[in-house]
C-alpha cells in the first residue's frame, strides 16, 4: 500500500505517558504514580462542571448541538467578540490542524520558534510545507522578522507562553512585530497558557479581542485543557476575523465536540474563582521548584505557565533522569527530542511536588 509521501518523515507525537502504561510496564500501583508530564491542572476542574456534566450524562443518543451556541455565547462574552469570530476544536490542537490545512500546501513555508509546540511541525508536514525555524531558544522577534522578510512564510506561529520552555513574549513587542507583517501571512498566537502568564505579569498578557480587531491576519488560540482542568474533554478555540473563521469552517468536521465536552467547557468558563485559585496555587508551588533548582545547581527557565523546565549541565543526562523517575512512578517530560538536555515538570499539588523533590534529590 502506498501512503501519502508527506507522512514518511513524521515521527508520531509522543504524548505524556499515560498512568495506565506505567502500571503495566513497571507493575506500580496507580496510587503510587504521579503524572507531571502534560501540564494538566492538578486540582481537577470546577465542581460545577462535574455537577453539570453528571446531569446530562445520559444524553448520548443525539448528536451534539453543532452550532455550539452555549459555549460560543460564553466565549463571546468572556472575550467581548462576536460569535462569528469563534471556532471551536477538539482541543486547540484541532484548530491548529484546521489552520494549516486551510492555508498551507507543499509550496508553503511555515515559520516557528526553534523550540516550540511539536504539533505545528506535525501538521505542517501533513501538507508537505517547509518548516523554517529561528535559532534562539526564546522567541526572538527580530530574528522572526528577518526570517519573515527572507522567506515570506504563509503562516507564523508564536507560542506565548512557549511550550516546552515556559517563557513568554512581551505583549507590546508582539503587537509591534505583527504590525510589520503583510496581510497575506497569517500569524497564529497560541495562548494555551495565557491565563497563567496574565496572572504573573501584565506585560505578557495578550488581549485577544484587541489583537483580532487590529489585525485581520491574526488568529488567537486558547484551550480548556490547562488552567480550566478539562484536558480529558478536548475543547479548544480559535478567535479571529470572521473571514478566517469562515474558511476554517470548511475544514471542520461536523459534531467535532461532544455534548458532554460542550457542557463542561461552558460551565467551566463561568467559574473564574476556580481558575484563579488553581493559578495562584501553581505559582506558589513553583517557588519550591525554583528553590530546589537553586539548591542543586540546576538552571530553571523563568516560567509563565504551570510547568517548569529544568536544564541540566553535561554532568547530568535528562533521559537517564526521566527514565529513573519513571521506574519509580514519577512521569515527567524528557525534552531530549527537542534537542534539550532538560526535563519539563508540570507543577502539581503540594504532595505531588514533594514526591518529585524526594525522588529527584536521590538521583542528582
Ligand atoms: C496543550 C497545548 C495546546 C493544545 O492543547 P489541547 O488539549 O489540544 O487544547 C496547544 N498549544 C500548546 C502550546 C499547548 O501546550
Amino acid at each position: 500500500m502506498k501512503f501519502n509521501k508527506n507522512l514518511e518523515n513524521i515521527k508520531t507525537y509522543e504524548a505524556g505517558k499515560p498512568i495506565e502504561l506505567v502500571v503495566r510496564e513497571f507493575g506500580i500501583e496507580p496510587k503510587d504514580i504521579v503524572k507531571l508530564a502534560s501540564n494538566e491542572n492538578p486540582y481537577g476542574c470546577s465542581k460545577n462542571v462535574l455537577d453539570a456534566v453528571s446531569k446530562i450524562v445520559k444524553n448520548m443518543a443525539l448528536y451534539p448541538d453543532d452550532s455550539m451556541m452555549k459555549l460560543k455565547d460564553g466565549l463571546a462574552k468572556r472575550f467581548s467578540v462576536a460569535k462569528d469570530n469563534i471556532i471551536i476544536g477538539s482541543g486547540s490542537d484541532q484548530v491548529i490542524e484546521f489552520i494549516i490545512h486551510a492555508i498551507a500546501n507543499s509550496n508553503s513555508k511555515i515559520l516557528m520558534n526553534s523550540v516550540t509546540f511539536a504539533m505545528y511541525e506535525i501538521y505542517a508536514k501533513h501538507v508537505g510545507a517547509e518548516i523554517i525555524r529561528t535559532t534562539s531558544q526564546e522567541h526572538d522577534l527580530e530574528q522572526f522578522y528577518e526570517l519573515y522578510k527572507k522567506e515570506k512564510p504563509e503562516i507564523i506561529f508564536l507560542c506565548t507562553p512557549n511550550n516546552p520552555t515556559g517563557d513568554a513574549i512581551d505583549a507590546a513587542a508582539m503587537q509591534e512585530f505583527i504590525s510589520k507583517i503583510d496581510k497575506d501571512t497569517l500569524v497564529v498566537v497560541d495562548g494555551a497558557y495565557m491565563e497563567y502568564a496574565a496572572y504573573k505579569d501584565e506585560s505578557k498578557s495578550v488581549d485577544a479581542k484587541e489583537l483580532i480587531e487590529k489585525f485581520e491576519n491574526v488568529i488567537y488560540l486558547g484551550t480548556f485543557s490547562k488552567a480550566y482542568g478539562l484536558g480529558g474533554m478536548r475543547v479548544g478555540y480559535g478567535l479571529a476575523n470572521e473571514n478566517i473563521i469562515k474558511e476554517l469552517y470548511k475544514i471542520r468536521p461536523p459534531f467535532n465536540i461532544t455534548t458532554l465536552s460542550l457542557e463542561a467547557a461552558s460551565v467551566a468558563l463561568e467559574d473564574e474563582a476556580f481558575v484563579d485559585e488553581s493559578i495562584r496555587l501553581s505559582f506558589l508551588e513553583m517557588k519550591r521548584y525554583e528553590e530546589f533548582a537553586k539548591q542543586n545547581s540546576i538552571e530553571i527557565i523563568d516560567s509563565y505557565t504551570n510547568f517548569v523546565t529544568l536544564c541540566f549541565d553535561d554532568t547530568r543526562n535528562s533521559t537517564q533522569i526521566s527514565d529513573a523517575l519513571l521506574r519509580q512512578g514519577m512521569i515527567v517530560r524528557n525534552l531530549s527530542s527537542y534537542g534539550l538536555n532538560a526535563i519539563r515538570v508540570t507543577v502539581g499539588t503540594h504532595e505531588q511536588n514533594s514526591r518529585f523533590f524526594e525522588l529527584a534529590q536521590k538521583l542528582l
